[in-house]
């Protein structure tokens, strides 16, 4: 699993600066999509030795008891408490202040690894500055620039190194797509899990050595393998699984992040929420093959039907890659397909793609539409390999390529998505610019 990294410190340390600089990535990942709005405080780091999580808990204050504050409060206590290591940001100029003391009090008594880090460094005396926050206990700290960059590759070294490195793929025995079903509460997800794992039956769910806290159940359906990933917020009792813990935002990444497929759960009796619209953005970052699932399909009538599905084109439209289903987990109804969908957009996200066909595709996509020029200079493709699967990546060779627009990209995206006819996947594309 990867590790998660969360930011606290006092307002205007420099959290959000250093969460930008963690979280940002030199590759086009995902094309700007029109509709998706990204939850700023969650982040996926591809800096450094190893992916990892980030969250920014914004500013720690004296908590208010109600409306938004409030609720921010509640989701930075609950970001704490499933911190793999803490970094505790102060100000390097400003010098130590009684908020730093405060925070430092609180972090110590959640139990959890802190790191404590001083911001603002470039062009300060680090050894006075690191006697100065000596007295909050947490040691010299290390010294950065979250602004310049200076002393953050050390850092990550530094907290990153305490976890190890997993094998690829953990359980060898583990066959076919693993699966992640991620929703927010009570849209049927327990439901969801218990109609796919009861039908057919689970391979060896007691097998010996699984732990009570065993992340992945192998499953057999209709003749195929599966893997389920043990869903945020979900825990097996007994045979059975059961929604026993509030919504958590880490667990879901880490979910999503191990599984190949996602099953993107909404409830057809409810709108189409911010958080759905967030949720759905995570896996799209991850780069997750995805099915989504309207459930509940069964308690609504045919205006809401057709009222759900307009709300669905527009608040979800970054997803028209996705293929939907329409289904009753309760009763059973609309599964099978639903996983028939699964295994499509699994092997979607495995293709492999050869070379002189990308490369086709890129020059007949071109031949229809150049891109843009910028100023007087005109980008200009080569060819395209494959660069990885799961997401599929398509890696293009070329001059001033750091020129072609986002909704150039989104037109190549398309032209690749059709020729391959990858449904379930996003497909991403990474520009390879030689002088
Ligand atoms: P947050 O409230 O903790 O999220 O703090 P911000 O990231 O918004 O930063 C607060 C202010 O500090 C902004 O004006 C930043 O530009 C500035 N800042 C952040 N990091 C650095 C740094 O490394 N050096 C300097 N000099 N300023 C910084
Ligand atoms: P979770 O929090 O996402 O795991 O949601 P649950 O699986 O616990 O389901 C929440 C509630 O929705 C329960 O009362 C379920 O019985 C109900 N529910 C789940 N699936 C369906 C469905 O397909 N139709 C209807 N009408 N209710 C459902």
């Amino acid at each position: 699993m990867n590790p998660t990294l969360v930011l606290v410190g006092r307002p205007n340390v420099g959290k959000s600066t250093l969460f930008n600089r963690l979280t940002r990535t030199r590759d086009a990942l995902v094309a700007d999509m029109p509709g998706l709005t990204r939850d700023r405080h969650y982040g996926i780091g591809r800096l450094g030795p190893r992916p990892y999580f980030v969250v920014d808990t914004g500013g720690l204050e004296p908590a208010a008891k109600v409306g938004i504050l409030a609720h921010m409060a509640r989701q930075a206590d609950q970001a704490i408490a499933e911190a793999d290591a803490l970094l505790f940001l102060v100000d390097g100029r400003s010098g130590i202040t009684p908020q730093d003391k405060e925070i430092a009090n609180r972090l110590r008594r959640t139990g959890r690894p802190v790191h404590l880090v001083i911001n603002k460094g470039e062009g300060i005396n680090q050894v006075i500055a690191s006697a100065d926050f000596h007295e909050l206990g947490f040691g010299q700290g290390s010294v950065i620039s979250a602004s310049h960059g200076d002393g953050v590759g050390d850092l990550l070294d530094e907290v990153l190194g305490a976890f190890p490195l997993e094998a690829e793929g953990e359980g060898a025995d583990e066959q076919g797509p693993r699966v992640a079903i991620i929703g927010r509460p009570n849209v049927g997800k327990s439901t969801l899990i218990n109609a796919l794992l009861g039908e057919d039956r689970v391979i060896a769910f007691d097998m010996p050595g699984t732990t009570r806290d065993a992340i992945s159940i192998p499953f057999e359906r209709d003749g195929k393998h599966y893997t389920m990933i043990d869903t945020a917020g979900l825990r097996r009792r007994g045979k059975v699984f059961e929604a026993i813990e509030k919504f958590s935002v880490i667990k879901t990444l880490q979910a999503i992040e191990q599984a190949n497929v996602v099953i993107l759960v909404l409830d057809a009796s409810q709108d189409i929420s911010e958080q759905d619209a967030h949720i759905a953005g995570f896996a799209l970052e991850n780069g997750r093959a995805m099915v989504v699932a309207i459930n509940k399909w069964d308690a609504v009538d045919d205006y809401r039907r057709d009222m759900l599905k307009m709300d669905l084109g527009r608040k979800l439209n970054f997803l028209s890659w996705a293929r939907f289903h329409y289904i009753s987990a309760k009763a059973g109804q609309g599964i099978s397909a639903l996983m028939t969908s699964v295994d499509g957009a699994y092997s979607a996200a495995m293709t492999n793609l050869p070379t002189p066909k990308l490369t086709r595709v890129l020059g007949a996509a071109v031949l229809k539409q150049a891109p843009p020029r910028h100023a007087s200079i005109r980008p200009k493709m080569r060819y395209a390999h494959q660069g990885g699967t799961n997401p599929p990546v398509v890696v293009i060779h070329g001059n001033a390529l750091e020129y072609i627009p986002s909704s150039y990209q989104r037109y190549l995206e398309h032209a690749f998505v059709e020729a391959f006819k990858l449904q379930g996947t996003p497909l991403r594309i990474q520009f390879k610019s030689t002088r």
